[in-house]
């Protein structure tokens, strides 16, 4: 077993490191945020990923995973060394790659033998070029070292499944040696290890996830053709999914994609291709979409509220995704963000996102549930924003009987809309058309009013 040191203990780093030990490495987790490692040696998870904790726990017990702000103790103890450190985007697109440079030159200052660097966080093509020329410039003449590129694919969410059972494993170096150490870092994990030149192992990353956002723009594009035509969507995705050069997943029609990666690396794979030369229009058109998906949906609230100003809108579900805690860039923020410039009232649930939620502006404008049936008390729209499963089994009856109006907006289309309009729901998702049992009025009319005081 090897001794590991991962730089950058966030969702990638610490999860990375935690299954690493799981499987018997030994490894150190090095962050220079004193807070977040002070919470973990505490004994604290400062995120939320299934099965994460318990993971942690035991190997933190075990004394296979430690936590340190010492870069330099971390690269001392390193056969390896991974840099899972943020990569944001710049407001052109491209990436920031100061985080990046900065662990190369902490790094270099304290390498004394030799170490494989490898990156694992999502880099532009050719980083890894750059990492190696600044490693070599600041470190002590004479040590050696070798850069590789292991990009990173989890899923936040399913996270720690996706470290443990990968599809592939990408190792990107020109160095035989490199390539050995990593072979036995990942041999007890089943899984094909795919060994290539550094420059195509950093491409594979942006080129795999403009991919995905291109097949949720497709399935978005094709829904509103749905929604015009009087198709279902659904049923559109299940007829092309089922076909297995295509393939059912990220064929899902909804709000649109968000997160911490997606959107910046569509945007930094145009800004990479445009750097190189070679305009990706394909792409532009991707992001085009996905920004009309939130504008279109709130047009369909605003269509049967007339006017958003002052109306009571609950919002189920805040994370970017199910299944995690994580609200960067996150498209149900967005929504709630829009909803309260326009005057409405929103009160807002999520299973497991309210913490991260207070740290954002928008939280003093809304109000926090501590059920998704108290955040329906009185509302006038339910608006589901994240595909929680929790939320398909709430008791709607219970959830009509509490709105002032019955009116539900599935911006992931999770509920099923013949089942909401016999439980007297107007029902409007997204490329699946209107699906009411009785016209708008009649179905207000005949909603039993709680409470009509805005939250
Ligand atoms: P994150 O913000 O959750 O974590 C990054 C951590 O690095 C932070 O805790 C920060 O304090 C720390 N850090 C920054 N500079 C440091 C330094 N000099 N020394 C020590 N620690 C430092 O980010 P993340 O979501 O884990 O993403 C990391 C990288 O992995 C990004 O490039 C991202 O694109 C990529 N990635 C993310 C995901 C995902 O789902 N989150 C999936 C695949 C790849």
């Amino acid at each position: 077993m090897m001794n590991i040191t991962i730089i950058g203990s966030g969702y990638v780093g610490l999860t990375t490191g935690a299954c690493f030990a799981e499987i018997g490495h030994h490894v150190i987790c090095v962050d220079n945020d004193e807070a977040k490692i002070a919470k973990l040696l505490s004994g604290s998870i400062p995120i939320y990923e299934p099965g994460l904790e318990e993971m942690v726990t035991n190997n933190v017990s075990s004394g296979r995973l430690k936590f340190t702000t010492d870069t330099g103790e971390g690269v001392d103890f390193a056969d390896v060394v991974f840099i899972a450190v943020p990569t944001p985007p710049q407001p052109d697109g491209s990436v920031d790659l100061r985080f990046i440079e900065k662990v190369a030159r902490e790094i270099a200052a304290v390498l004394k033998d030799y170490k494989v660097i490898v990156d694992k966080s999502t880099v532009p093509v050719k980083t890894g070029e750059k990492v190696a020329e600044t490693i070599r410039r600041y470190a002590t003449p004479g040590i050696e070292f070798d850069v590789v590129s292991n990009p990173e694919f989890l899923r936040e969410g399913c996270a720690v499944e996706d470290l443990m059972k990968p599809d592939r494993i990408v190792v990107g170096t020109n160095s035989d040696r490199a390539l050995a150490l990593m072979h036995k870092i990942y041999e007890p994990f089943v899984a094909p290890v795919l060994a290539t030149d550094i420059n195509s192992a950093e491409l594979i990353k942006h080129a795999a996830n403009s991919f995905l956002a291109l097949k949720i723009s497709y399935i978005n594009a094709v829904a509103a053709v749905c929604d015009a035509s009087g198709a279902d969507v659904e049923k559109v995705a299940e007829g092309i999914g089922t076909d297995k050069r295509i393939g059912r997943a990220f064929l899902n029609a909804g709000l649109g994609y968000g997160g911490s990666c997606f959107p910046k690396d569509i945007a930094a794979f145009i800004a990479i291709s445009e750097d190189l030369g070679i305009p990706f229009d394909l792409l532009k058109e991707v992001q085009d979409i996905n920004a009309r998906q939130l504008k279109n949906f709130i047009k369909k609230i605003q269509d049967a509220l007339w006017v958003l100003q002052e109306k009571k809108i609950a919002v189920w579900g805040l994370s970017f995704k199910p299944d995690t805690d994580d609200v960067r860039c996150s498209v149900a923020i967005d929504l709630v963000d829009t909803l309260v410039k326009e005057g409405a009232h929103v009160t807002a649930y999520d299973p497991k996102a309210m913490e991260k939620v207070q740290e954002l502006d928008v939280s003093g404008k809304i109000t926090l549930a501590p059920s998704p049936l108290e955040a329906v008390d009185g509302a006038e729209a339910l608006v589901i924003a994240t595909e929680w499963p929790e939320f398909a089994a709430v008791d709607f009856e219970e959830v009509r009987k509490r709105m002032i109006t019955p009116l539900i907006f599935d911006g992931r289309n999770l509920l099923d809309p013949e089942r909401m309009t016999t439980l007297g729901f107007q029902y409007t998702g997204i490329g699946r058309g209107l699906h009411s049992s009785a016209p708008a009025a009649a179905a207000v009319e005949t909603a039993a009013p709680r409470s009509k005081t805005p939250a």
